[in-house]
């Protein structure tokens, strides 16, 4: 299995810590049937940057460790990218890292409680380039949670996104797991993947969400979400089914 959203990388930002907690997280993810694992700091989160000559760099360490330890877990490098104006200036400024360098997918991150303005432009600018957005858990966006539409739209217009396994088996809230839950059932997303921060808190749960899923909506789904991380990697297209608009029931109070 592949994973493409995974904070692995030690000491980098607020996912693993030491070469320690980049092992154990590995072994964790091989545990868990993941054999690929796309590492993808943060960027431009008001907290952590990660330029991509440094995270090139650092793939290659890990990985050279990793091996020395035996431990079969292949780490390929990306970026978890919080979008910002000027990130198209950054692509060509090779400030940007694209999923495993050179495919056209770039992982974005939307701020936790708004849509910028902006966002429907650069997204759309951004294809106009050669490149696909994938918005990483759209479900955890309170602006798009309230107005699903807005996740539709961008979807419709040539946008992937990934929904966090932890998410799905309600390890935010809720709301959060309904929302997720939404948006699989909408054809809204193309990818499940972990955003495992660590081992404990924010571990894997890829087994969970998968299992979640096969037994709600069938295996078929987690079969073309395997194929689409595959087609990600390899810098293929990656196809989803025709999305959908998210309908609420709306219940009619007495007045
Ligand atoms: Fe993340």
């Amino acid at each position: 299995m592949i994973d493409i959203h995974c904070h692995i990388l030690p000491g980098v930002d607020d996912g693993a810590r030491t070469l320690e907690d980049s092992i154990k997280m590995a072994k964790a993810a091989s545990e868990q049937g993941i054999h690929t694992i796309v590492a993808t700091p943060h960027h431009r989160n008001n907290q952590f940057d990660n330029y991509r000559g440094d995270i090139l760099t650092r793939v290659a360490e890990l990985n050279h460790v990793l091996q020395e330890e035996n431990i079969s877990v292949a780490i390929l490098p990306g970026q978890e990218i919080r979008i910002y104006g000027d990130l198209l200036e950054g692509i060509k400024s090779e400030e940007i890292l694209p999923v495993n360098v050179d495919s056209p997918y770039i992982l974005v991150e939307l701020p936790t409680s708004t849509f910028p303005r902006y966002t429907n432009k650069l997204l759309y600018n951004l294809q106009v380039e050669g490149y696909t957005p994938v918005i990483v858990h759209p479900e955890r966006n309170s602006e798009l949670l309230t107005k699903p539409d807005k996740l539709y739209e961008i979807v419709k217009s040539g946008v992937l996104t990934q929904v966090t396994a932890a998410s799905l088996v309600g390890k935010f809230g809720k709301k959060i797991k309904n929302f997720s839950h939404e948006i699989v059932m909408s054809n809204l997303t193309h990818f499940v993947a972990s955003d495992a921060h660590n081992v404990h808190s924010r571990g894997f749960l890829i087994q969970e969400a998968l299992q979640d899923i096969e037994s709600t909506y069938g295996i078929d789904l987690i079969y073309n979400y395997q194929v689409n991380a595959e087609r990600l990697i390899e810098g293929e297209s990656v196809v989803g089914e025709v999305p959908e608009r998210i309908m609420r029931k709306k219940f009619l109070g007495i007045f």
